[in-house]
């Protein structure tokens, strides 16, 4: 098959693509698109075939359900059951943004979509294209990250042309996304809206709607990066995930045992035969004196950290390096996202340094 690729960077949005995408979906095809989150690969929610070839495309595993996109939040009420009055809260603060809301589902959305459960995740992403693509195909949208499954997350098209060319019909080529992390994922089935997947949207920010808010237990880890045990409720919180190729260590602590840990590292394993990578700010960058530099944001911008974090991930795939060391960051707002997908990459691993390591 060949991907072909459709440019809708431009304003006025180019319809005609837009339209050419939708009769795809209409026809069971698959059509990758930008959120302002990521990149996603989308299919007809309520076409089971369509959601089989989602699964095949990117290698994922089939009891990892998907996350259906939709224009209205009629459509939420069409698909779901016993909704709670959580959902319209939400969607009123948040909608069309990343949230992602887990409720009960009705016969609409079938299994193949969900991983067999009988709850559905949706969202009402806020990107111009994806939302032209709802509205004009009139189908809700099925679409996971547009990845091969355990890659990190694509945030712009030149991703999911890497991973995905040549298994899906198409991608809507709509420029760099915003956010640059997956939707914050929150399960409204229980009694406390619980937060299953961090995101942009955090804690206190659904407080503020909700009230009471929890985070599932098996996506808690405490500082030494070890899992409470208990086992994470999004079945894709269970996986290996946003990994890059490259061995990735954090390293945490006060900044100036960071770096000089880091440059001791890096030395050590040069020494030893391997390329190293090293995830910088710009404000430590020019600190460190061996091995492949490369900045991921500033540490006064987190947003910036979120926005380039998959795709320097990426970047250290294609300079083939053995070994990454990052360093940590725990920014007030984002920090709990970041660090969530930083240590899935790293696998946990996470080396503590303190002050008289130096
Ligand atoms: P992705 O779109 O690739 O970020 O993957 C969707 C995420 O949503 C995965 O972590 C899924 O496990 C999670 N998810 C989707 N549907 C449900 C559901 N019904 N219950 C819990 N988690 C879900
Ligand atoms: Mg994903």
């Amino acid at each position: 098959m060949i991907t072909r690729i459709m440019d809708v960077s431009t304003e006025p949005l180019d319809m005609k693509c837009i339209k050419e995408a939708g009769k795809i979906l209409i026809d069971g095809g698959l059509v990758a698109f930008p959120t302002e989150t990521v990149y996603g690969l989308g299919g007809d929610a309520t076409d089971k075939e369509a959601s089989k070839k989602i699964y095949a495309a990117k290698g994922r595993p089939s009891d990892n359900p998907l996350i259906v996109h939709i224009a209205e939040f009629k459509q939420l009420e069409s698909i779901a059951k016993d909704l709670p009055d959580t959902a319209a809260k939400l969607a009123n603060a948040f909608w069309p943004g990343p949230l992602t809301m887990v409720v009960n589902k009705n016969d609409v959305i079938p299994y193949e979509t969900t991983g067999g459960l009988d709850t559905v995740a949706v969202r009402m992403p806020n990107n111009p294209v994806a939302l032209a693509l709802i509205k004009e195909s009139g189908c809700m949208i099925a679409a996971p990250s547009a990845n091969t499954s355990g890659r990190p997350s694509p945030t712009k098209a030149s991703h999911v042309y890497e991973d995905l060319s040549g298994k899906i019909d198409a991608i809507l080529d709509g420029g760099e996304v915003d956010i640059g992390l997956e939707s914050t994922i929150v399960d409204l089935t229980e009694d406390v809206v619980t937060i299953l997947r961090p995101g942009y949207i955090n804690m206190e920010m659904l407080k503020q709607v909700v009230g009471e808010v929890r985070i599932d237990p098996g996506i808690v880890y405490n500082d030494k990066g070890t899992s409470s045990g208990a086992r994470p409720k999004a079945p894709g919180m269970r996986y290996k995930h946003y990994a890059p190729k490259g061995d990735l260590t954090i390293i945490s602590g006060a900044e100036d045992v960071v770096i000089s840990t880091i440059n001791h590292k890096a030395r050590e394993a040069i020494k030893n035969g391997s390329k190293v990578g090293i995830i910088a700010t710009s404000e430590t960058a020019n600190r460190y004196t061996d091995g492949q530099v490369l900045i991921i944001g500033d540490r006064s911008d987190e947003g910036s950290i979120a926005h380039n974090l998959y795709d320097i991930l990426r970047q250290f795939d294609e300079l083939n390096v053995d070994i990454i060391f990052s360093e940590s960051f725990a920014t007030p707002n984002m920090g709990q996202a970041i660090m969530n997908r930083l240590l899935k990459a790293a696998g946990q691993k996470v080396i503590e340094v303190q002050e008289n390591m130096l």
